[in-house]
């Protein structure tokens, strides 16, 4: 397949307005693309050459090194590239402007005799770039030049602007799963009613890469039966969140499991013979980040296959005391992983079994994997078996909630235990419900809301942003809706470090997943995710967020909010959900009640 099907289907991506003509734009595009390479156009759309979780190296060719390789694909000095790239800000444009500059002069030399380039293809592309991502070395640097030149050369203006932006990281189409999911559904299945099929694949095996290719060659009957595989990771089950006990227990269906809530990173374990993966809540591979967690799992999962979850906590290694997740984050940051391991220790907390020696768990009840995973768990000082009790009563949770808080945990995830409790992968559903400590503030719980735009600051933040626009998620329809602007909370630091983390997210029209009335200075394709709190959840006509479901042309807004920290390990759609929110809202609404009511009394 042509390069330029592909570079034509990022135009007129990034042209889209609306999410459906999205979806439209891919099935035409899958359905143009032979299936022994939909899982590279795949990738490729997605910016990435490989699944996030491979643990391959990505592109990351410096500037500087394009600046070269553009140079020498174009026959244009260093420092007019240089020069028409700040012009431009955007090297991709700046080269499509200099191939379109020589496809003149190519004319003129095509009218008087020799040949023009030979055409890009999707494999030639794909080839040539992974072999620039392994490479590496000091006498890699001129190599991966010219092969990147190489491809410039021989690229149409558009293809060369794409491939720029590829190679630099920032094609960012902002193209969620979800979409790509509908679309294989259309196409391989005919219609989206098959959405289900596919999603449970790429649930139980997050490759979408995979996913397609086995699509393409078998269709959607190939997809019925998919179980999980060692190393390729399965999307992780999510919690709900309520904060009274009974309604909790009511939900769960009377009598439940509560698990502390342990305050660290989410860990899914992969055993294979003796290798061990580690991906982390966004599924990337962190196996690295953790050799002393390898070792204690090497000898205390007593099987040949397993795939397990659990959460891995820092410990205070005076007092062996848990503490909390930003600990961890010391240990993220140190270079040297062997000094990390020794000044910032951690315990793994496992508390579920998802796939023993061939055995899928996902479609049993819980009470069935924890049997599992008792039984190839051998407990160690570091590697342990998460707390947990089984209670009917809601005092009794609420005891234990409150020993939770005492044990440094952030709380408890309370797990219905009936037949029917399956590992749900991929989704947030009512199976489990997370119990949060009160943050002493009206707004019970902290929100995580991904950036949509930005508006330019005044005053002391003149010629910086000054606010971010936010919104929450709704995978209904697969959108973003407003729920703020944030103007406070960011430290000087914060508000220096802005620009360059959104820069590569702007741009020029609304994002067509995004749902909202205010205009920002700038719009964001929707992608950073930051904690927020604020004083209250209030109406607010600006706002997009469950508009209509809380009253009539109003939206939930938060009151004062205020930024707390960027939550990196989160993706768009990992951001809290607009019933989220309307839940949360309709909580506060009961608690004023009550108040007022108990006043009366
Ligand atoms: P949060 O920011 O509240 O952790 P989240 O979106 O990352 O939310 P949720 O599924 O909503 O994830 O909440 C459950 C999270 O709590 C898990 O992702 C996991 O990291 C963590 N956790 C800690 N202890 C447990 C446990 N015993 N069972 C399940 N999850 C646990």
């Amino acid at each position: 397949m042509d390069f330029i099907i592909l570079a034509e289907t990022f135009e007129k991506l990034e042209g889209t307005t609306s999410r459906i003509q999205l979806t439209n734009v891919l099935v035409d595009l899958f359905r143009k693309t032979p299936s022994d390479i939909i899982d590279k156009v795949i990738y490729l759309m997605q910016g990435r050459l490989w699944p996030e979780w491979s643990g391959f190296p990505e592109l990351g060719v410096g500037e500087r090194f394009l600046i070269k390789a553009v140079s020498i694909a174009t026959k244009t000095s260093e420092a007019e590239v240089e020069k028409l790239y700040k012009q431009l800000g955007d090297l991709g444009r700046a080269v499509e402007l200099l191939k379109q500059r020589g496809a003149l002069g190519g004319l003129t030399q095509f009218l008087s005799g020799p040949k023009l380039g030979t055409r890009l293809s999707v494999g030639r592309v794909y080839d040539t770039l992974s072999r620039v991502a392994s490479m590496v070395g000091e006498g890699s640097r001129d190599i991966k030049i010219k092969l990147i030149a190489g491809l410039l050369m021989d690229a149409e203006p558009l293809e060369a602007k794409y491939l720029v932006r590829l190679i630099e990281g920032r094609l960012r189409l902002g193209i969620g799963d979800a979409t790509v999911l509908d679309a294989l559904a259309i196409c391989f299945g005919g219609s989206q009613s098959y959405r289900a099929v596919v999603e449970r694949a790429y649930n139980i095996r997050a490759d979408l890469g995979n996913v397609a290719k086995a699509l393409a060659f078998g269709g959607i009957e190939s997809l019925k039966n998919i179980e999980p595989k060692v190393g390729v990771p399965i999307r992780p089950m999510l919690a709900e969140r309520l904060s009274d006990p009974k309604e909790i227990l009511g939900k769960v269906g009377g009598k439940a499991l509560v698990e502390f809530k342990y305050d660290g990173e989410r860990a899914q374990i992969h055993r294979g013979g003796n290798s061990i993966w580690i991906f982390s809540r966004r599924l990337e591979n962190i196996t690295h980040q953790y050799p002393d967690v390898v070792e204690v799992l090497l000898d205390g999962l007593r099987c040949r296959e397993a795939i397990v979850e659990g959460e891995i906590v820092a410990v205070d290694p005076n007092t062996n005391e848990l503490k909390a997740f930003q600990e961890l984050m010391h240990r993220k940051r140190k270079h040297d992983v062997h000094e990390a391991v020794k000044e910032f220790p951690v315990k793994l907390y496992l508390f579920d079994a998802l796939y023993v020696d061939g055995e899928d768990l996902t479609l049993k009840p819980i009470t069935v994997r924890k049997k599992y995973l008792q039984d190839i768990v051998v407990q160690s000082d570091n590697l342990r078996l998460a707390d947990l009790t089984i209670t009917d009563d809601p005092e009794t949770l609420e005891r234990f909630f409150l020993k939770a808080i005492e044990a440094g945990c952030e709380g408890v995830v309370v797990k219905a235990v009936h037949d029917q409790a399956i590992y749900q992968a991929g989704a947030r559903g009512w199976l489990w419900i997370k119990y949060k400590r009160d943050y002493k503030s009206e707004m019970i719980d902290t929100v995580d809301l991904v950036v949509v735009g930005a508006f330019h600051g005044r005053g002391r933040r003149g010629g910086k942003y000054g606010a971010l626009l936010m919104a929450a998620y709704e995978p209904d329809t697969d959108t973003f809706q407003t729920v703020c602007k944030v103007g406070s909370g960011f430290t000087d630091e914060d508000l220096e470090k802005i620009p360059s983390l959104i820069q590569p997210y702007v741009i020029d029209h609304k994002h067509p997943r995004v749902d909202s009335e205010l205009e920002p200075d700038v719009w964001v394709v929707p992608a950073l995710v930051a904690e927020v709190i604020g004083a209250e959840l209030t109406l607010s006509p600006l706002h997009t967020c469950g508009r209509g479901k809380v009253g009539e042309g109003v939206g939930i807004s938060i009151r004062f909010p205020r930024f707390l920290r960027w939550r990196d390990e989160k993706s768009a759609e990992d951001a809290t959900r607009v019933d989220e929110l309307i839940e949360m809202y309709k909580r506060q609404l009961r608690k004023i009640t009550e108040e007022v009511s108990q006043e009366q009394v």
